[in-house]
């Protein structure tokens, strides 16, 4: 069986292509160098041993030793070091990587090969000795933290302590003799802590490191990680072993972290960091505040720290060429790593860059500008769901506030919320509903579930492309990182910010776009949906089969939709419209009435107010279809339910106390999902529908009047199961347009249909059509009826299905295609077989979930529905579902 791969020396056994056998970071460690670009030679060992690793009780394969082994033999070949003796060592990195990146997540070990012995060999072949020391040093902290479980901390004691007691500030003072002791100190630690010397052996040293990146696959922060990415845990990460090259190597060494493009913005701009005279994983760490690469970023910046460009301009042109040559290869923004070693670049890594959806698709629609992808690839670059990150509020430029600090703009929009100082605080207080704002020195991926549960994040240290700015801004919660003039004493509790002191729970506003800090809560905009926005869309929607409509309620509702793009409403739910202002006391009066003359008096008070309503949305819609719902909850939902309320209530409605409760008691019922609700409401008082079916037309008529563009109504019969339903309620609605037709002598067009709520629904089909113009599936109540699974109730243990493997996925949120999708399927095979021009839509939440929508294109439907956040991402959905 073939483990490992090697490549080095413009030659690589692997391709980019690879990644799911080599991981991300092998795969195109492989193809940079077949690219012939300066990587330094190493092997991977591929994903499937990592999950051998753990099923076979953490041992390896005998033939991947050998395999190492002589991938080892190769670098050695090509560098002229030897690892483990000789006079010029051969040093080994050794770092995680797998399918998917999961940054920070998993374990890494620098250095590997020194000892007692090659570190002398260092000293002398690199003709540094404070080189080859603190490399030893580092090696050791490293190595004892991720393969031998001591703290990283109890090092930084050690080190602080000797820092102390030589009287140096920085580590860039102490001495070569000093580090020197410094390892001493380190080793005499170790054997203290675990009762065994550090190991000698560099054989036992490389197996400890790949045994533990292994390890670390299942880590309890990579499974979360996992859990929240949606990424398989039998995938397992590949290891990479490389040759190291140094960053620390004086000060004509550096290492660096870019992007070819803004990853906040997308523009097209280098961007990225780098440190003199230091190792990898100094810049992620954000311990040193790194500096710009470029002089434009660094006038930007206004730092007074030297560019790479002015600093070291001759690995800098190499290094831009590579970044073009990248992008042209890959078609895609990259985000590197790289190295320089006494004057000479060298490549660690690329991989296509996180950015935030703003950047994502300013870079789709530049790319396709630059002819370097199709408009069709474009769509399909965007993650439908991040649109969300794009309709973030953002603060309002005309609201003037008191600036208590201010950092980096890490992460686009503004969030506000109470100061948290823990992600355990933060995560405890959003189970509570409340809002925080996560303040932090700096993140560790052990924040990960609190950074989850905060609106914003704010950190005191760290760069750009700190833990803190990479993992918010993959979430899309706004972020501002290294506000270095703010300080966190998290002993006390405080934040100190420009001359005020801020406690745990205090409400603070972060603009992740500006990195300005503000005190209180500070009154936010949405942005604008144009230019690259605009043109995606336009794209997608050019290319889209399916119409996407909005569920509106409300005038407000309807106008958003509008402006998100929606073309059409699926479903208006006329009982929100009776839960405005005073209305609910006449849908009061209404359902308390004991007789239909009672029922007839309070809807003859709601009449013109529902044709107020519709004529509104009918406006707004202008000429697009909207289709109104008959009323469809248990009637109980708008009864007062507290003692407070009920004696209220019976007041005003100038009844006994004891007959009102009575009457709720007549309306109890113990299961009124399944009870008198949808169409059963208007079988019961047909002068329910018969109300609505009039202020349907009449606005119908009104609108049409003042719009000039003829309304086409399509009223929607909710929960049927049987035809004779809605039989009888068509024939209903059929009397009332004929009246209103002779009354106002306009001839009304309209269409009649139901939704398909119900699995008999779905059965019946062919034979509901005979009397439906459309069908709206109501894949809320479709999942609640055929699961048999209360959409209310199921949250209590959907959660504990998913973790427990029973299901994947919660089925009201993303369709069930093996169940209700059968039935969606059925439903419209039936349906269109009676009625071939039977229009096809779906309304429940569904209709805004990606994978649904997918599901939707390939069943025919001919459009979805959803809220109005959730048009855009319908839209491109829909797209993306066709290609
Ligand atoms: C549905 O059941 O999917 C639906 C859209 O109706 P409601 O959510 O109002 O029951
Ligand atoms: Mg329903």
């Amino acid at each position: 069986k073939k483990w490992v791969y090697t490549f080095g020396d413009g030659a690589a056994e692997g391709r980019a292509s690879d990644i799911a056998t080599l991981g991300g970071k092998g795969a195109h460690l492989a193809e940079m160098a077949s690219l012939g670009l300066p990587v330094p030679p190493g092997l991977t060992i591929i994903s499937e041993a990592c999950a051998r690793y753990h099923q076979g009780g953490r041992c390896l394969p005998e033939d991947l030793k050998l395999q190492v082994t002589s991938g080892i033999s190769g670098m050695e070949a090509i560098t002229g070091c030897k690892f483990g003796s000789g006079s010029q060592p051969l040093l080994l990195s050794v770092r995680s990587g797998a399918r998917a990146s999961m940054p920070g997540m998993m374990d890494t070990v620098l250095n590997l090969g020194l000892n007692d012995e090659t570190v002398q060999a260092l000293a002398q072949n690199s003709g540094d000795a404070r080189f080859a020391w603190d490399s030893y040093r580092r090696f050791i902290q490293m190595y004892a933290d991720v393969v031998m479980g001591l703290d990283h901390e109890i090092f930084e004691e050690i080190l602080e302590d000797e820092k102390g007691r030589l009287g140096h500030e920085y580590d860039t003072e102490i001495s070569a003799s000093e580090w020197q002791h410094i390892v001493s100190l380190y080793k005499g630690l170790i054997e203290e802590e675990l009762g065994d010397p550090f190991p000698q052996d560099t054989q036992v040293q490389l197996w400890g490191a790949i045994g533990a990146v292994f390890a670390s696959w299942m880590n309890p922060r990579a499974v979360t990680y996992r859990h929240l990415h949606n990424i398989p845990g039998d995938w397992g990460t590949a290891v990479n072993v490389q040759a190291m090259v140094f960053g620390n190597l004086g000060s004509s060494s550096a290492t660096g972290v870019a992007f070819t493009r803004n990853p906040s913005t997308g523009e097209k701009e280098l961007y990225g960091e780098f440190l003199v005279n230091a190792q990898g994983e100094d810049v992620v760490a954000g311990i040193r505040t790194p500096q710009s690469i470029t002089e434009e970023a660094r006038i930007a910046s206004g730092s007074d720290k030297p560019s790479m460009e002015k600093l070291m301009p001759e690995a800098f042109s190499e290094f831009i060429s590579i970044c073009g040559q990248l992008e042209t290869h890959y078609r895609d923004m990259q985000d590197m790593e790289f190295t320089i070693e006494r004057g000479k670049l060298w490549m660690l890594q690329t991989r296509s860059g996180k950015r935030t959806t703003r950047a994502a698709m300013k870079i789709a629609v530049d790319l396709v500008e630059e002819g370097l992808i199709t408009t069709d690839e474009a769509i399909c670059r965007i993650e439908p769901s991040s649109l969300d990150q794009l309709l973030h509020p953002t603060i309002d430029p005309s609201i003037e506030r008191p600036i208590i600090g201010s950092g980096l703009p890490a992460s686009p929009g503004a969030a506000s919320g109470e100061i948290v100082f823990t992600s355990e605080e933060a995560v405890s207080a959003k189970a509570e509903g409340r809002r925080v704002i996560l303040v932090r020195m700096e993140t560790s991926p052990e924040d990960i579930h609190g950074m989850h549960a905060a609106e914003g994040i704010l950190t005191t240290r760290g760069g750009m492309t700190s833990h803190a700015a990479v993992v918010a801004r993959g979430m899309g919660i706004p972020c501002v990182s290294g506000a270095g003039s703010m300080r966190v004493d998290i002993r006390s509790g405080v934040l100190v910010g420009m001359g005020c002191m801020l406690k745990k729970g205090d409400i603070i506003t972060i603009d992740g776009s500006s990195g300005r800090v503000m005190r209180g809560e500070v009154p936010m905009t949405q942005p604008a949906l144009s230019g690259d926005f605009g043109k995606l869309m336009k794209w997608a929607d050019s290319t889209r089969r399916m119409k996407v409509r909005t569920n509106a309620d409300t005038p407000a509702d309807a106008r958003a939709a509008r402006s998100f793009g929606a073309e059409g409403i699926g479903l208006c739910r006329t009982e929100h419209m009776f839960f405005e202002g005073d209305r609910i006391q006449v849908m009061r009066e209404m359902i308390l009435a004991e007789h239909e003359e009672g029922r007839r008096a309070a809807l003859d008070q709601l009449l013109p107010m529902q044709r107020q309503d519709f004529t509104k949305l009918f406006s707004i819609m202008h000429g697009l279809p909207v289709t109104i719902r008959l009323l469809d909850p248990p009637l109980h939902e708008f009864l007062p339910k507290t003692d407070g309320e009920i004696v209220e209530v019976a007041a005003a409605m100038g009844m006994s106390q004891t007959l009102f409760r009575h009457r709720l008691d007549a309306l109890h019922e113990f299961n009124p999902m399944l009870g008198h609700r949808g169409c059963r409401l208007a079988i019961s008082y047909p002068e329910i529908a018969e109300m609505q079916a009039r202020a349907i037309f009449e606005a119908a008529v009104e609108a049409a009047r003042q719009t000039g563009s003829p309304v086409v109504p399509e009223i929607m019969v909710p929960l049927v199961g049987l035809r004779s339903e809605l039989d009888y309620v068509r024939a209903v609605i059929d009397r009332v347009a004929a009246a209103v037709a002779e009354e106002t002598g306009v001839t009304l067009e309209y269409l009649t249909g139901t939704m398909i709520e119900l699995p008999r629904a779905a059965l019946r089909a062919h034979v509901i059509a005979e009397a439906a113009e459309f069908f709206s599936f109501g894949t809320n109540d479709l999942t609640q009826t055929t699961f048999g699974i209360s959409r209310d109730d199921a949250a209590r243990f959907i959660e504990t299905y998913q973790r427990k493997g029973i299901i994947e996925r919660d089925p009201f949120i993303s369709l069930d295609f093996d169940g209700v999708g059968e039935l969606i399927r059925i439903a419209a095979d039936r349906g269109r077989q009676t009625r071939p021009e039977l229009k096809l839509g779906i309304c429940g939440e569904h209709g805004g979930d990606p994978a649904s929508i997918n599901f939707c294109e390939d069943a025919g439907l001919d459009y979805v529905s959803c809220s109005p956040f959730r048009v855009p991402i319908a839209r491109l959905s829909a797209a993306q579902a066709t290609l």
